[in-house]
């Protein structure tokens, strides 16, 4: 009986490799599948929608980038942090409000730049906090493994506290538990809207913070698929698509 389970068991597994070797080996080259991994919990670039699929505008981009080089995207929701590693195996490309790093491009390439942020700074309402120096020594709330982490890291005296979700940093500071967020802008406004009462958003421009370009992380080395990528980007931008849905997921 345990020999029967464990056969069928391994039975399900190989299956399931055989599945997924198959999507993660295709490249979009012969117009098969395209496996794009993201973290949706990132709005409004990424964030589960009302029927409880992945939506937001890097979905709607990579989906259109997807139509008009003739591959059928398939999204992969997975952690922010595991992203990176798993191109090339569990998922093709990466769309996550990904800001390109000298430290990313030595796992991945990245693909033109389809959006400029700036890491921002929530606080709660009325606090003091507003320059470089009010930061040292605070408790920092960040999530893991993105460039706000990295830049919390470099504060003086800081107290770190990485997250999965942006969404969690933030309940901890609404519960005192961090004094502050660092997170992408635009999410950080996105918060700033869903707590209105409780925090204030603080533009990272008043800490110095440098901007960052976000880009689709690929696999590195592969031109041909790079190529297609920017190449539908390029279209979409000349052909309204881009503004559109900057339109429709950002500037609502
Ligand atoms: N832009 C940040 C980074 O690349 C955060 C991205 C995210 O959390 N989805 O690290």
């Amino acid at each position: 009986m345990k020999k029967k389970i464990i056969a069928v068991a391994l039975t399900a597994i190989v299956a399931l490799g055989s599945l997924v070797g198959c999507g993660s080996s295709s490249n979009g080259s012969t117009g098969d599948a395209l496996i794009v991994g993201t973290n949706a919990a990132f709005p409004p670039f990424e964030y589960v929608g009302d029927d409880g699929k992945p939506d937001g505008f890097d979905i709607a981009l990579i989906k259109a980038i997807g139509e008009k080089a003739g591959m059928e995207v398939q999204i992969q929701d997975m952690e922010f942090d595991s992203l990176v590693s798993s191109i090339g195996n569990k998922i093709d490309v990466a769309i996550a409000g990904m800001t390109v790093t000298e430290e990313r491009k030595k796992t991945v390439d990245f693909s033109d730049s389809y959006y400029e942020a700036v890491q921002d700074v929530i606080v709660p309402k009325g606090s003091a906090i507003a320059t470089a120096d009010d930061l040292k020594g605070l408790k920092i709330g960040v999530q893991l493994g993105t460039t706000g982490e990295f830049i919390a890291d470099e504060i003086e005296g800081a107290e770190i506290s990485a997250y999965n979700k942006a969404v969690d940093a933030v309940n901890d500071l609404n519960n005192g538990r961090v004094d502050c967020v660092i997170v992408d802008k635009n999410p950080a406004e996105v918060f700033g809207a869903q707590f209105p009462d409780q925090v204030d958003v603080i533009p990272g421009t008043n800490f110095d913070f440098e901007p960052e370009n976000y880009a689709i992380a690929l696999p590195k080395g592969n031109t041909e698929l790079a190529e297609k990528i920017n190449t539908a980007l390029k279209e979409l931008k000349e052909d309204g698509t881009y503004d559109a849905l900057v339109k429709k997921y950002i500037e609502e």
